[in-house]
């Protein structure tokens, strides 16, 4: 079967997905992008509010952080695939005012067939789970970020996994004195298309 077809068939049964309480105010899910061909597949936690808007992953100031260690690498968004484990914008709203926040265990389990079906249908060779909530979901539960992250893990849709910082948390760990742990990012990329490109 051709891995693309069954990814679109998937991504078009998910943009109507009514699974789980975020599709009620959610103005897109925000399915996945970039290259299914490609040998590494980044997972991010879900959609923030431009991300809702625009219905892609990863587009506001982490997902430029992140174009920005791609491009460290020499690579875009052409030569890779990204989505997040949970497809719909968490948050809770208060009048007509949206507050960011993590998705719900519920949530993430609600979602997770649709990433099962959309990581099978890709198969890459490496899985890059940025930040923590995916290294829960994709590696093992109570993954540990700051000390386990840039190893080589295992995981039932790739050969290896790989975990790293989330942007968003290194946009707020940054300082005069510290990059926050971009050049970690890069280095973890850097790890993860290594591995991909390896047959
Ligand atoms: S978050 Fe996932 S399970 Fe919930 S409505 Fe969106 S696509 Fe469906």
């Amino acid at each position: 079967m051709d891995p693309s077809s069954t990814l679109d068939e998937v991504r078009e049964l998910a943009l109507k997905c009514t699974k789980c309480g975020l599709a009620q105010r959610r103005n897109s899910v925000v399915f996945g992008e970039g290259n299914p061909a490609s040998p590494l597949v980044l997972v991010g936690e879900g959609p923030g509010d431009q991300e809702d808007k625009s219905g892609r992953p990863f587009v506001g100031a982490a997902g430029k952080l992140l174009d920005r260690a791609l491009l460290d690498n020499g690579l875009d968004r052409t030569d890779v695939y990204i989505c997040n484990i949970v497809k719909c914008r968490a948050c809770d709203w208060r009048g007509e005012s949206a507050f960011n926040r993590p998705p719900t265990p519920e949530e993430i389990s609600a979602c997770s067939d649709w990433l099962d079906m959309q990581l099978t249908a890709i198969a890459p060779k490496v899985i890059l789970c940025i930040g923590s909530p995916s290294a829960n979901a994709l590696i093992r539960k109570g993954f540990q970020i700051t000390k386990e992250r840039g190893q080589l893990m295992n995981c039932k849709y790739a050969k290896v996994a790989i975990a790293t910082l989330h942007p968003a948390y290194i946009l707020r760990q940054r300082g005069q004195r510290s990059d926050g742990g971009y050049s970690l990012l890069v280095e973890d990329i850097a790890r993860a298309w290594m591995h991909a490109c390896v047959d």
